[in-house]
């Protein structure tokens, strides 16, 4: 079980709304730094943690600052990302680029900031040599559908995944990136999403460490991180646990001594790199009631839409709904909550249990502060919201505008 909270009392949020309209996406900049130093906690017992923030989660340069303030990096995918990285005082080797198809452009800017650079692929070495030259520490993404087969339930079919090397690939990666002078290494997977379950992590670390030994076995090269990937869940209903992170922690602990420590392989760093635990429950869509609609069903349709939030849309994902000033209200009625996008999916909930809801009510959309604002688009011209921080003073900062009807008109050549 788990509470669902909103850092802001009915006033509060009313006055906040008189400065900022809605529909606008909130971010708590104490419960970011709570989740961080949970995430710290668990590996206390490692001489050297990295956390590097999955900047695709929530791409605000004020986010990635505050996480950065408190000795996060950033994992980056795209230009764009390593832009915001910069821009956030992100630089060399706190960034860790782990991107698929990769560009020429996001190599070069990769290496001219001095990221540690994850390779995707085996004919990437030789891509990223040309284009960008190569780094001072590389890291390769392994795929391990060689052990997580078929029928693994946990983690689904690492062999359908696009991502990574296969076992072989990755052996002889760092033998040709050795030949050709690179001495830093690291290595890294990401087979979990929205991940709760512990045994899912020790398994992943397992694998990881059993090939580390491996590396060093064959190729006598100690690498100096494992990097753990990110998907660590959180608990979108109110019924689901959250990741018992010391348990994680521990679980982990435990086997870098008997495969690691045991080996040899003393000083291996942990790299993580979360996104969704690290601002998923730290941010909330706040949108106004415009309409109430009863024919076969009863809907409630609100001033935002899929554009703003995407995923109940694009995975059915569960999105818990407050309606400010009701939170102790019974739940009496049943509504299909709508946004106004001409595609009957564009539903934030459906059939669910709320409180009497009016016109005007103002509807709290929980968990949305990872991979909510980030997926936004414009189909139907719709468009992106604000994004609000609500600081540890207090204070309430506008950290993007919405965007305008000229922004939407201006890449037109008309
Ligand atoms: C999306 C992604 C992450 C972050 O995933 P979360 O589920 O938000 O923790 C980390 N690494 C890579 C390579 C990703 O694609």
């Amino acid at each position: 079980m788990n509470e669902k909270n909103f850092p802001l009392s009915n006033e509060e949020l009313r006055e906040v709304i008189k400065k900022f309209p809605t529909p606008f996406h909130i971010y708590d900049e104490k419960t970011i730094r709570k989740n961080f130093q949970q995430l710290r906690r668990a590996f206390s017992w490692v001489k050297d943690f990295r956390e590097h923030f999955a900047v695709k989660a929530t791409p605000n340069p004020h986010i990635v600052k505050i996480l950065a303030r408190d000795g996060a990096g950033t994992d980056c995918s795209s230009l764009a990302e390593l832009l915001i990285s910069e821009r956030a005082g992100v630089i060399g080797e706190k960034i860790m680029l782990t991107s698929n198809d990769t560009p020429a452009d996001e190599f070069k800017k990769a290496i001219e900031l001095g990221a540690i650079i994850n390779l995707d692929d085996i004919t990437h070495i030789d891509y990223l040599e040309k284009n960008a030259g190569l780094p001072n520490c590389l890291s390769f993404r392994y795929n391990p559908a060689d052990i997580m087969n078929e029928g693994n339930d946990i983690i689904g079919k690492p062999a359908e995944a696009k991502y990574g090397l296969t076992r072989k690939q990755i052996l002889e990666g760092y033998k040709i990136a050795r030949d050709k002078g690179i001495k830093r290494f690291g290595l890294h997977t990401m087979v979990a999403s929205n991940e709760l379950a512990t045994k899912t992590f020790l398994l992943t670390a397992q694998i990881m460490f059993e090939l580390a030994v491996e590396i060093k076995n064959q190729l006598g090269i100690n690498l100096e991180f494992v990097n753990l990937g990110g998907g660590f869940g959180i608990p979108y209903r109110p019924t689901e646990n959250p990741v018992d992170f010391r348990a994680v922690g521990e679980g982990i602990h435990e086997l870098y001594e008997k495969i690691l420590v045991s080996n040899g392989l003393e000083n291996i760093a942990i790299a993580t790199e979360s996104g969704r635990a690290m601002t998923g429950n730290a941010g909330w869509l706040v949108s106004t009631v415009i309409h109430e609609k009863n024919t076969y069903k009863n809907y409630i349709g609100l001033d935002s839409c899929m554009a703003n939030l995407m995923r109940p849309a694009m995975y059915g994902a569960y999105h818990h709904i407050t309606i400010a000033g009701k939170e102790n209200a019974p739940l009496t009625n049943v509504y299909d909550v709508t946004g106004s996008l001409c595609e009957n999916n564009d539903k934030f909930a459906i059939d669910r249990q709320l409180p009497k809801i009016e016109i005007g009510d103002i509807l709290i959309i929980h968990d949305t502060g990872a991979h909510g604002h980030a997926m936004g688009f414009n189909y139907n011209g719709k468009l992106r919201s604000a994004e609000l921080l609500l600081k540890e003073s207090g204070e309430v900062e506008m950290i993007r505008r919405a965007e305008t009807l000229d922004d939407y008109f201006a890449t037109l050549n008309f």
